[in-house]
């Protein structure tokens, strides 16, 4: 290599949605979000509760404990999964501190593929692509589908690598 390699576009704007991810106070997980217009940040985001409300490292997690069919051999298999809801997500933050004109034919990137409620919010949002980075294989499918039926573009960054500092371990 001759010069030292400058960074693209998707690697620029998903450090920086790393970067605002260490905000967040669940122990259980760090997503961070942010808008994109052109090559211009318009917002950034991250899961947390609500401001002036105690947090989970004030208050712990709000542990919900859920039922999730998952496919192990070609058998349906019921596992219990335990979520943390006392956040707000970050995509829904990222929604709920910019305009709906900023919005309009933007980019979001974020650090996890969104959650269904997310995802459905997001696709009325006036953004027109999500990029994400770590996959979350419960609701891909039908997310998947929803943005093609919008016609947004939707995703992954495979090949990325995150800032080292910017990940914490995820206790699931
Ligand atoms: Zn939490
Ligand atoms: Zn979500």
């Amino acid at each position: 290599m001759k010069e030292a390699k400058r960074k693209d576009w998707d690697t620029y704007f998903m450090d920086i949605a790393y970067m605002v991810s260490t905000r967040s106070r669940c122990p259980r997980r760090h997503v961070g979000a942010v808008l994109v217009q052109g090559k211009k940040l318009l917002g950034t985001a991250y899961n947390g509760a609500p401001m002036g409300v105690p947090d989970c490292s004030e208050a712990g997690c709000m542990i919900a404990e859920e039922i999730e069919m998952i496919e192990h051999d070609g058998k349906q298999e019921m596992v219990k999964k335990q979520r943390c809801v006392r956040t707000i997500h970050a995509e829904q933050n990222l929604l709920l501190f910019t305009d709906r004109i900023d919005r309009e034919g933007s980019s979001v990137y974020v650090t996890d593929e969104p959650c269904w409620t997310c995802a459905n919010m997001l696709a009325n949002s006036g953004v027109t692509e999500i990029v994400y980075h770590r996959p979350y294989p419960k609701d891909s499918d039908k997310v998947k589908e929803m943005m093609k039926q919008k016609g947004i573009i939707f995703r992954g960054l495979d090949s990325y690598e995150p800032p080292r500092e910017t990940v914490m371990v995820v206790s699931d």
